[in-house]
Order: structure tokens, then sequence, then C-alpha cells
């Protein structure tokens, strides 16, 4: 955010961007050093820049590199002179200078790469918990027993739910027998189609399952994608911790309430998916 400084009212003269752009930190970062932090927070261009009033908030001895900032900063202000008008806040991500959402989430992901199907989580309808649940176990950060491993923690690595493979977990929500079978019904109860070409992580796979509906019906698979995978997710836990085991058909049914108690919660696209 940069400052378009009117009366100075609102701006704050050692913090905000308002000299060209930046603050009085970068550009005299040895001066900054030596003016007491409460004053940077609340010390305006409006009371500083009259009379020089800024050079009082000065503590302490003045090193060289002090006294050549202080130099350069006296420069750099002489020049400049306080309006009638209010201070313009800019907001320099955007063409026009206004705010938006959208904009700063671009800049706090500038240079890094998207993650992979992070889209179909965060644009459909699920609950909070569930959106999350998903989204870490897109970028690999469940506590399966491999992750456990890797950080040096006790683990049972044997996947719950077939109790034939190691558990990861692309293998217990995608690869894994158990899961196969449980994505086969309820995809084809949902009227979805479904297939394992390989072994894959879950966004290969999701991928072609999505793309294999109309685009009308995307927001809704997105839906029970994230739906099935955390009943999957509940299962292992509950065996993993409660000692509890469900057959694949026992999961199937928990997974048919959950499907309508979501549809009543507002899932109106997920309600669409099936062919009545
Ligand atoms: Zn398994």
């Amino acid at each position: 955010m940069t400052v378009q400084v009117g009366n100075g009212e609102r701006t704050l003269f050692w913090r905000d961007n308002w000299i060209n752009g930046s603050p009085v930190s970068r550009m005299a970062p040895y001066l900054f050093q030596v003016i007491p932090k409460r004053i940077t927070k609340r010390r305006t261009v409006a009371e500083a820049l009259p009379h020089r009033r800024w050079i009082r908030d000065i503590r302490g001895g003045l090193s060289v590199l002090v006294l050549r900032d202080y130099i350069r900063l006296w420069q750099v202000l002489a020049d400049m002179h306080l309006s009638m008008d209010s201070d313009r806040f800019i907001w320099r991500w955007t063409a026009n200078g206004t705010y938006s959402a959208a904009s700063a989430y671009r800049i706090m992901h500038h240079g890094t790469i998207p993650l992979a199907g992070s889209r179909w989580i965060w644009k459909n309808w699920a609950p909070q918990r569930v959106k999350f649940f998903t989204w870490l176990a897109l970028k690999q950060r469940l506590w399966t027993a491999d992750r456990r491993r890797r950080h040096g923690l006790d683990a049972h690595d044997i996947c719950w739910l077939c109790d034939q493979e190691q558990e990861t977990a692309d293998h217990l929500l995608v690869n894994c027998s158990f899961a196969k079978q449980i994505w086969w019904n309820m995809l084809s109860w949902m009227d979805c189609a479904c297939t394992f070409p390989m072994p894959m992580e879950l966004h290969q796979w999701w991928k072609p399952i999505r793309q294999m509906q109309v685009k009308e019906r995307r927001r809704g698979l997105d839906t029970l994608v994230m739906l099935i995978l955390w009943c999957l997710w509940k299962e292992r836990n509950a065996r993993l911790f409660d000692n509890l085991s469900s057959n694949a058909l026992e999961v199937q049914d928990r997974i048919k309430v959950d499907i309508k108690l979501w549809i009543d919660a507002g899932a109106t696209r997920l309600g669409c998916l099936r062919h009545e």
C-alpha cells in the first residue's frame, strides 16, 4: 500500500510508504533504528513534517551512518509540502489502485506454484473442516504412516483399511482396495463415472473423474469427492484410535446419510447429481 500524502493526518511518518512509494525506514534505516518504536507507530506526517519536528523524535547518539541517513532524509523532505486534501492510500497491486481481496490473495501467493486441485476445494460447497482436510490431503500433509516416519515418529506402517499395503495418503484415499470399492459403489450410486487407470496421486485421479462429467455437474462432484475422502479418513481414524471397524457396506451407508445431511445444509449441486 503506498500513500499519496495530502494533509498527512492519516499517514505514519516513519512507517508508511509515503515518500515516492517507500517508507522512511527503507530510505534511512540507521536513523529509523534510533527512533523509539512507540513513536514510529503513531507519529503522523502532519505532526512531523512542519518545522522539521521529526528531528525531535531522534534519540541517542548519532553515529556516522545515522548522520548520513539524517542528511539524506533532510534533503528529500525539503521539497515536500502538505496540502489541504486527505491522504490517499493506493493499493499498488491492481491497475486502478483500489484494494481487492483477490489481488491480496494473488500477492500472498506471488511466486508460489498453485496447488493442483485447490480450486476444486475452495470454490465448492463443503464444511470448512472438510475443505481444510482435503487441502491437507492434496498437499500430502496428513499424518499417515509415511509422514510420521519421515518425522521420526512411531507408526503402524500397514494401511488400516486394506491391511495389505504401506499407508500413504494417496494409497489410503485413492489406491487402496477398500477405498476403491467405496469409490466405485458411491460414484455409481450418484450416477457418476469412475476409473482407476493406475496407482496415482489424489489430484491426478480426481482430475479425469471430474472431466468425465459435463461441466454443470463438476462442482457437485467435487463436493461428493470431498465427502467421500472425509468418510474414508474417519473410518481409518476409527480403526486406529477407537478400535472400531466398519465394513464397506456400513461405510457406504454412512456416506449416504452424510450426502443427505450436506444437501439439506446447502450443498445444492451435490443434490443435482443423482438422477431420481
Ligand atoms: Zn489400503
